[in-house]
């Protein structure tokens, strides 16, 4: 029936900007306004719409909304207003979202438009039927998924058990690889594998979408995680699965499962390490040049040591090993790791999580350390790094101390979201006496130095710099699996989009609104990787790796910029092709 052929068309439905001859081809006439728009225009309007709404959840709710009903559109806004939009559709909103996912579900989406896979313990002896049910884009057969997200929804951003209600979590994540990397938004899987929460708040509402019971032992999760990967592999055997906030005790070792043997990726973990990595590396280069202080000599302090800090100082060691050419060992003491205990010791006395154990000091002769001060002034750090969720811990007498012990201290307050922040990028530049070397999880505002009136943009390590480029890398090289040196080799990436203004302005990070162009930098350098270490599989690439070895260390030549060309080529964009595209409208008429 028309109605079904619109509905079947949602993915392609561009809705007033369909031109006459399409309407017509589909026998839709009648089921739409007169009034044949340009995207532009389509635009225009959904802005002044979106602007209209008060909270940021009310904009949620309407993206998603528009997202369910012209995907092109959508895309478009998103991509041409990212600073504004991301905020949006990812952190903080999306926590909001997820919060109240159940309540809000029902009126996200119309009927037969799901919005990801939902899989249960249930749903165990039918893994690959119910996988097979999800079609992102129903009416093109070829359009296979390329990209998964997944989350058992354990550990939602800083927001604890949040059970199917994580959903949001790999919906928003994949709507920033198209965004980020133009990874086709038809070829995206968003997956929650529902096997309960311990949330009692969820067990106790009524309006729960989710399954109502606690999460099983791991004698049951591990086995169901298993069948679930080896079902999505069995369907989709080039997927790319990408972990997404699985609390630590189970993130770590499902890497540690999976990450040799199957084509996946943990970001929290790793692209996290890498994003960080990337933004230290431009800071080490800055005090390198400035204050003659050579990599060796720093002494990191991080506080917090969960999936993200312990994932970060893994990432920064193995820069200390493969680009300082450090021993592991010699690399591994200039790390000091605290947690909610303190300083993290070998002989502190708890019996330490095993993430943990690996970067225990047995260099204090007994002594402990409780407060993030006294560890500050044993260790006398150059760089201190913040990923605990716990607000203001950098205090005052910390950043002080911090800037009397160097000239450009390197302090990184990751924690998300922004009232969650370790620091703000005004106190730590206040109590440094503006000398600090800053970046933040969540994006601070421009500080002006008073004295001066100089303007200083903060730092932000956001991991959107890294992930869509390692998925889009990893798609087009489609490596068996994903190894640590090509993650390493993206954060190496990032490190060297930086631009000559950018880098004169003393920014570690470039600009989000080139993020596109960030993106095919750091696909560009998954790919050699992929193809150095003998594991890319897909031969088509093989023609467009720089023959010049030059080129591919220093990131620039001709070679290189075709391989750019090459990534850009993959790129989905919203305002090409489909019926959405202001080329096919030829003018404003009427049916
Ligand atoms: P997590 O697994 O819950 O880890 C938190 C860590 O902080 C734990 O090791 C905890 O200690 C420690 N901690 C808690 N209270 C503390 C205190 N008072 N003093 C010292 N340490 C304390 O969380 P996560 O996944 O690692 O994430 C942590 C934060 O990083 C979140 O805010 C997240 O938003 C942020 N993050 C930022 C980025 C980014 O900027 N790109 C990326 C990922 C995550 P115990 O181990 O003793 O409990
Ligand atoms: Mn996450």
């Amino acid at each position: 029936s028309p109605q079904l052929a619109m509905l079947a068309l949602n993915y392609d439905y561009a809705g007033t900007a369909m031109p006459f001859n399409a309407r017509h081809n589909l026998g839709i006439q009648g089921l739409l306004p007169s009034a044949i728009e340009t995207q532009d225009m389509q635009k225009r309007r959904a802005l002044v719409q979106l602007r209209s709404k008060e909270t940021p959840l009310e904009k949620y709710i309407f993206m998603a909304q528009l997202r369910n009903t012209n995907v092109r559109l959508f895309y478009r806004i998103v991509c041409d207003e990212l600073e504004e939009l991301a905020p949006i559709i990812y952190t903080p909103t999306v926590g909001k979202a997820c919060l109240e996912y159940s309540n809000i579900y029902p009126f996200l989406a119309p009927p037969g438009v799901p919005d990801g896979l939902y899989l249960t313990l249930s749903d165990l002896p039918n893994l690959t039927s119910v996988i097979r049910n999800y079609r992102p884009f129903p009416t093109d057969p070829s359009m296979t998924p390329q990209i998964a997200v997944i989350s058992d929804g354990s550990r939602i951003l800083g927001l604890g058990d949040l059970g199917v209600n994580g959903m949001g979590i790999p919906i928003g994540k994949l709507q920033l690889y198209v965004a980020g990397a133009g990874i086709d938004p038809r070829r995206t899987l968003p997956i929650v594998f529902d096997v309960g929460t311990n949330n009692e708040t969820f067990l106790n509402d009524e309006f729960y979408l989710g399954v109502k019971h606690k999460r099983p032992s791991d004698e049951i999760f591990y086995p169901a995680v298993d069948a679930v990967l080896r079902a999505l592999h069995e369907v989709y055997p080039d997927l790319l699965i990408q972990f997404e906030d699985w609390s630590s005790e189970h993130a770590f070792e499902l890497l540690e499962r999976y990450q040799n043997k199957i084509f996946c990726f943990n970001d929290d973990i790793q692209g996290t390490g890498a994003v960080i990595l990337s933004g230290f590396i431009n800071a080490l280069r800055i005090v390198k040049e400035k204050d003659n202080v050579q990599p060796k000599d720093h002494r990191i302090v991080f506080f917090g040591a969960g999936s993200a800090g312990i994932g970060v100082a893994k990432q920064l060691l193995d820069y200390f090993v493969l680009e300082i050419g450090m021993p592991e060992e010699e690399a591994k003491r200039l790390f000091w790791i605290v947690d909610s205990k303190g300083l993290i010791t070998q002989d502190r006395g708890d019996r330490l999580a095993q993430h943990k154990v690996y970067f225990a000091r047995t260099d204090n002769n007994g002594r402990q350390f409780k407060e993030l001060f006294d560890v500050v002034e044993y260790v006398k750090p150059t760089v201190l790094i913040g990923l605990s969720a716990v607000p203001r811990t950098f205090d005052e007498t910390v950043l002080r101390r911090m800037g009397e012990l160097n000239k450009q201290p390197i302090i990184f307050p990751l924690s998300n979201p922004m009232t969650q922040a370790e620091c703000s990028y005004e106190e730590a530049m206040v109590h440094t006496k503006n000398r600090c070397i800053f970046a933040s999880g969540t994006a601070f505002p421009v500080y002006t130095v008073p004295e001066t009136g100089e303007k200083r943009i903060p730092g932000q390590g956001n991991n959107m710099y890294i992930f869509p480029g390692l998925g889009l890398g990893s798609i087009v090289a489609k490596p068996k699996h994903i190894t640590n040196k090509m993650v390493f080799a993206s954060a190496v990436a990032l490190a060297k989009a930086l631009t000559e203004e950018e880098i004169a302005q003393n920014l570690l990070y470039p600009s989000l609104t080139r993020i596109r162009q960030v993106s095919a930098q750091v696909a560009a350098a998954v790919c050699v990787q992929a193809v150095q270490e003998g594991l890319a599989t897909d031969p088509d690439v093989l023609g467009y790796i720089p023959t010049d070895d030059a080129e591919t260390t220093q990131h620039r030549g001709p070679g290189w910029e075709r391989l750019i060309k090459f990534m850009e080529s993959h790129m989905w964009r919203a305002d090409q092709d489909g019926y959405g595209a202001d080329k096919l409208v030829v003018n404003r008429s009427r049916m």
